[in-house]
């Protein structure tokens, strides 16, 4: 395959992967004559969850020209500084992954260092009293982060929980302004050259045949282009990531929004709480070998507060991806690339990374078998990333109340993986491998919200003066503390920035 030229590109399947796909493509491809069409079956629908997302995802919708408080009105959304875990490391504990760091690191050394000396001193603040998203998050208090911050204490992100539908619709009706071709049909068959094995079409129920040069396949958990058709295996992660079933149900939300995600342990999975303007999303993954289904839907239903709204959908999935995402001229993205349980809401950031690689391979509208390789390779290693940070939190888990976790506790880890906490452990090192989401302070959070600490810390910290250093530390506690009790609460950010839902704005 030698320089392959894009005229048409077909986007099949309109969930959030398909119209995010569609609404990015076609501004990046605005100044060409690319024509980008979506087939969505209205028939079929989406797959209705994933409202809880990461901060890449603002940087996402800001490069449309979107801003923040316009999609927080158009999506019911709501504030999330990061992920409450409840009863993950033991039954009765807590620990938060917030969209931030912890303290700040001096003299090329990483703050934790500095910490664990201060532990060994006989000072028992937690690492969570130095994150300033942590403390904003604990006291449900929320205001924009300052944009060029004095002090590194003063440093936070944040992300969105939002109505998926809503989502969905936002970036239709961007697409669709911009010029973004649509068809409501059925996709009843892929046709294929008999010469190189490439799609050259696709059959729709009304028997129109729709050419094109490049296909995403956005088709969701259906995969009809990248797997029924071209037949791409799939990479099979079950022996790591033992959960395969979510029920989820949405229910009436009660007192106020939280600003953060809930992720409570059951005994053989965990349930989300995620916060809406209108309601709250409830949903239980968990593995159908230590649990049945029956049980799993009694669990979910113990756990909500308020009215249930509907009855609870079930899915089933099997944690793994496409071992090529890019295949022939097909590219999958969203559930049709592969999927991870939402334990750190990766799903829509991973539609994000591969949108923005399909535009980097096409600077011009042409592609090779190059530009294919690059693509898989490093979609192969973002997924791996994240599969790994998936995993330690089964893997550090100390609960003693069911097999599941037993079993969670003791089972292998990938090589990748393995180096990783090898580092940590034994030198409080935190890795950073190439295209890594996650930061090594969400790491820490991690390994510090599990209780599982380095054996030592940087050999320039060991002769540090302790009265400096008790003195540097608790200085900033106390900025911390101080930044938190003069921010409004999260409701009052609400109303002061009149970001409330708006119908039809
Ligand atoms: C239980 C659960 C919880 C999740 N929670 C989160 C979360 O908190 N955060 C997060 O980031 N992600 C989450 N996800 C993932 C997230 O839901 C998806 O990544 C996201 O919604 C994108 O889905 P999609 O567009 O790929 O698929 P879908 O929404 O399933 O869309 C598929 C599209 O293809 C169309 N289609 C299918 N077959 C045909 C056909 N034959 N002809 C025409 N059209 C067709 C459908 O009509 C639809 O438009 C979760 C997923 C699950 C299962």
């Amino acid at each position: 395959m030698s320089n392959y030229r894009v005229n048409h590109i077909l986007i099949a399947g309109g969930g959030t992967a398909g119209w995010m796909t569609a609404a990015k493509l076609n501004q990046h491809f605005s100044q060409t004559t690319v024509k980008i069409t979506v087939i969505e079956s209205s028939e079929i629908g989406t797959i209705g969850v994933g409202e809880a997302t990461i901060p890449t995802l603002r940087r996402f919708y800001q490069s449309l020209g979107m801003s923040d408080l316009e999609v927080i009105r158009k999506t019911a959304a709501t504030v999330k500084l990061g992920i409450e875990f409840k009863d993950w490391h033991k039954p009765g504990s807590s620990f938060i992954h917030p969209f931030g760091i912890f303290g700040h690191e001096a003299n090329g050394i990483r703050f934790h260092h500095y910490w664990m000396k201060l532990r060994e001193l006989g000072d028992n603040s937690a690492l969570e009293e130095y994150s300033l998203g942590i403390a904003m998050a604990r006291a449900n208090k929320f205001t924009f982060p300052l944009e060029n911050p004095e002090s590194p204490l003063s440093i936070f992100d944040w992300a969105l929980h939002f109505d998926a539908s809503l989502f969905g619709k936002l970036m239709r009706d961007y697409a669709l302004a911009q010029g973004v071709e649509h068809i409501d049909a059925k996709i009843n068959h892929v046709n294929i050259h008999a010469d190189n094995g490439f799609i050259r079409s696709l059959t729709l129920d009304d028997d129109r045949e729709l050419a094109a040069d490049l296909f995403i396949d956005c088709t969701g958990f259906r995969g009809l282009l990248i797997g029924d058709a071209l037949k791409t295996d799939y990479v099979d992660w079950s022996q790591w990531l033992l959960c395969n079933r979510a029920m989820a149900v949405q229910s009436e939300l009660v007192g106020e929004a939280m600003a953060r995600t809930v992720s409570k342990a059951h005994t053989a999975g965990w349930q989300w709480k995620i916060p809406l303007q209108h309601r709250q999303g409830n949903g239980h993954v968990y593995c159908s070998e230590f649990v049945s289904d029956e049980q799993a839907k009694e669990t979910l239903l113990q756990h909500i507060d308020g009215k249930v709204l509907h009855s609870p959908r079930k899915f089933h999935f099997t944690p793994g991806r496409r071992s090529r995402a890019w295949n022939k001229n097909c590219i999958a993205i969203g559930l049709a690339a592969g999927f991870l349980e939402p334990l750190e809401s990766t799903s829509i950031a991973l539609i994000e990374t591969g949108i923005e690689k399909i535009c980097s391979s096409f600077l011009r509208p042409f592609f090779d078998q190059e530009v294919v390789d690059q693509f898989n390779q490093r979609t192969a290693a973002e997924w791996e990333r994240i599969r790994d940070f998936i995993i330690v939190h089964y893997k550090l888990n100390q609960r003693n109340d069911s097999e599941f976790w037993h079993y969670c506790r003791n089972i292998s880890m990938p090589d990748s993986l393995q180096q990783k906490i090898t580092a940590y452990h034994e030198r409080g090192d935190l890795l950073h491998y190439p295209y890594e989401i996650f930061h090594p302070d969400s790491w820490l959070a991690i390994y510090s919200g599990f209780g599982f600490y380095p054996q030592n810390y940087h050999k320039n910290v060991e002769r540090l003066n302790p009265k400096y250093l008790q003195q540097s530390l608790a200085l900033m506690r106390q900025s911390i503390t101080e930044a938190v009790a003069g921010f409004p609460s999260l409701n009052d950010f609400m109303l002061q920035n009149q970001a409330q839902y708006s119908v039809g704005e």
